[in-house]
């Protein structure tokens, strides 16, 4: 929804009530919270993400008992309404209810004002962020209730921002201490009463300041003065509790799930309705429902409303004519279980068989945080009512979670006078600057006319701002496209698409390609024998273990594999520094040299399978490169062959020595009192003793 209308068809967006069917996922709130808690796999922000949206609070739902209005659905004349500050409660001075709530609708009865502010909010947002955004609205019902511990008189206002599917529909109003009710107050000159003090800081109601909802000591509140937060809480509760206007109550942020969309395509809800018997389930035998695949749709609403052949059916129970559900499932329905699916494909007897539990849960999820909370909130729900069903065994569908980052690109549209907006793919947009090199043109190939530019945002079908790979394909092949996207950002990072790093990602492959086939054409190297190295040979080995440990490490464990690919380009770089003639000269340095080439292949083989499909049997081997087993980094190559070692004065750090690896003790002994800055702190002192700990440290006693 943009500006209050439907983005797709620029069609004006207003509530209203229909029949939906819900699956029940508040059922599971607090075994959904209460499991983030374990599910350390998964990304403390998606956790967060989670836990907020299921919006566990604690507090207190308290009454407001009225004369004048129509008794609510349990039949008493008092408004209902939950706060997390009951501590607060004796700051009350005005209530708040949503548009739809019975008290606005009996006092919009003679009140053209209130009425048309009522027809006003229903078209207001409908996303609770914008509602948390938007101008702070109201118009007062004349109606007032009364406080539920002084009895004092409290006004009844209609505000914009009072959710009717949060709590009861109702708010208590707490200017002084509640930064909406604050801008509310201030608008329409209702009273502020600081009820809280914080830490003896000084309170103006001229201003809000965001220590005003901090927690704090009561005040100017009766018999409740000097109670702490907590002890406020528990106090006030009781009381009501003894009234009967009040208990203490765990109240969710999350809703129950509506999944009626009412359009065509998509899931058929498996439900007939009877005149006579109301709402039947379609009986198991006659499942699935199938749609007519033969219908158009023409603009006016989902044609199965249409389709007589479709809705007539009779009543399963009572025989007679009925007809059945056009409403059809939401698409998270389908994506909170395909992944089981995908262990049994062929399964034809229920949903999943046995193979779910060889394969599932996932190991590895990879998704983008727009799924934080809908699908992966979802798919929990839909797993645990699974293993009640005795479907599945475990409860969590996936045991480690990867957000990866989203691709940004340009976007560009033309918007309609109707208010409906056309966009326009980048590969479709000629962008030039114009005379004066100050403004970019961006112009539709096709027509020639200017579109709009809405800047870089994440690429979307919706905005038609994807880019497809098939061009890079085309032009350098798929191992380049893939070298190119894997190489230009950590994959949680956010990354701009530009076409630049192509040519680089061409280039680097051609270079690999040139090395393995210089080495190759000097002939088969011999066996490599490690007992006989030179340094510069132990040099190149160390560096390609080295690098084969950092890509096993950043595409086993980090899934960092921009890190792996500058890591083999490194190695590349090392490698052509070495003089070919030199690899004439000894058989020794071609086997080294082979088994660097083959580490530098290999280790790109998961981003670059082509190519070095292609090398792997170009280096002389039988087997294709998919069928090798991952090299296992050789820890004796690592070893260097010089180390370094610390040298102490008394325990204390004087400086540091390098020595031969191996190097016996005598050698290590005088170099460490070779030392400049050792002797400095020896001086003239007959040294008493040399402690040496082999490969970390020299300390010199005097
Ligand atoms: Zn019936």
């Amino acid at each position: 929804m943009i500006d209050g209308r439907g983005w797709r068809t620029g069609a004006p967006v207003e509530k209203r009530e229909i029949p939906m069917y819900y699956l029940k996922i508040t059922a599971y709130a607090e075994d959904l919270l209460d499991a983030l808690g374990h599910m350390s796999g998964w990304p403390e922000r998606v956790r967060a993400m989670q836990a907020n949206w299921i919006g566990k609070s604690v507090g207190v739902r308290l009454g407001f008992p009225y004369d004048i209005g129509p008794p609510g659905a349990d039949g008493t004349r008092v408004l209902h309404a939950f706060t997390t500050r009951a501590d607060t409660l004796m700051g009350v001075t005005f209530c708040a209810v949503a548009a739809e709530h019975p008290l606005a609708a009996y006092a919009a009865r003679d009140n053209a004002k209130l009425a048309a502010f009522i027809e006003e909010c229903k078209r207001g947002p409908a996303i609770e962020s914008e509602l948390a955004t938007q101008e702070k609205k109201g118009v007062p019902t004349g109606l007032v209730v009364r406080h539920p511990i002084s009895g004092a008189a409290v006004p009844v206002w209609v505000g914009n921002y009072v959710l009717m599917s949060y709590g009861d529909g109702a708010v208590m109003g707490v200017p002084a201490h509640d930064e909406r009710d604050f801008e509310f107050a201030k608008k329409y000159h209702l009273p502020i009463k600081p009820v809280i003090d914080v830490a003896g800081r000084e309170y103006s109601s001229s201003e809000w300041a965001p220590w005003y909802a901090d927690h704090g000591r009561c005040v100017n509140s009766g018999v409740y003065d000097g109670l702490e937060f907590q002890a406020a809480v528990d106090a006030i509760a009781a009381d009501l509790n003894r009234l009967g206007l009040g208990e203490k109550q765990t109240t969710w942020r999350l809703r129950d799930w509506g999944i009626s969309r009412q359009r065509y395509w998509g899931c058929p809800i498996p439900v007939i309705h009877c005149g006579t018997c109301g709402t039947v389930p379609v009986p198991d035998e006659q499942l699935p429902v199938v749609l007519p695949v033969d219908l158009v749709p023409d603009g006016s609403g989902n044609p199965l409303l249409k389709d007589e052949a479709f809705l007539a059916v009779p009543c399963p129970r009572c025989g007679v004519k009925a007809r059945r559900e056009t409403d059809t499932m939401d698409t998270f329905v389908d994506s909170s279980w395909y992944f089981l699916r995908f262990a049994c494909p062929d399964s034809d007897k229920a949903m999943v068989d046995s193979r779910v539990q060889y394969w599932l849960p996932a190991d590895q999820y990879i998704g983008g945080i727009e799924h934080a909370i809908l699908h992966l909130l979802y798919s929990r729900f839909w797993t645990r009512v699974m293993r009640e069903l005795g479907l599945v065994a475990f409860k969590e569908p996936f045991t480690n979670m990867f957000t990866q980052g989203m691709v940004l690109n340009d976007v560009f549209f033309r918007k309609a006078d109707t208010g409906r907006v056309e966009y326009f793919n980048p590969a479709d947009v000629e962008v030039t600057l114009d005379a004066t090199a100050q403004r970019r043109i961006a112009v539709l190939r096709s027509d020639g006319e200017e579109v709009e530019s809405g800047g870089v945002v994440t690429m979307s079908k919706s905005k038609n701002n994807g880019v497809d790979p098939q061009a890079l394909v085309d032009q350098f092949g798929a191992d380049t496209a893939r070298l190119f996207t894997m190489f230009a950002a950590p994959p949680e990072q956010t990354l701009e698409w530009s076409d630049e790093g192509v040519q680089g990602a061409y280039r680097f492959i051609k270079r690999l390609w040139k090395a393995v086939h210089d080495h190759v054409t000097l002939g088969a190297p011999g066996l490599l024998d490690k007992s006989a190295l030179s340094d510069g040979q132990r040099n190149i080995r160390r560096q390609a273990h080295q690098t084969l440990a950092k890509i096993t490490d950043d595409i086993g464990r980090r899934r960092t594999f921009n890190t792996a690919i500058a890591a083999a380009m490194e190695l590349l770089n090392a490698l052509a520094k070495i003089p070919q003639s030199s690899r004439q000269i000894s058989p020794q340095d071609g086997s080294v040299m082979q088994e660097a080439l083959e580490i530098a292949v290999l280790g790109l083989s998961p981003i670059i399978p082509h190519v070095t499909h292609a090398l792997w049997l170009a280096l002389g081997h039988r087997t294709a490169l998919i069928d090798e087993p991952w090299m296992p980094v050789d820890a004796a190559a690592l070893q260097s062959s010089s180390i370094a070692m610390v040298v102490q004065v008394n325990g204390k750090l004087r400086g540091h020595i390098t020595v031969a690896a191996g190097a016996d003790e005598g050698t290590v002994r005088s170099a460490a009192l070779a030392l400049p800055h050792a002797q400095k702190f020896i001086g003239t002192s007959a040294v008493r003793k040399v402690i040496i700990v082999p490969g970390k440290l020299v300390n010199i006693v005097v």
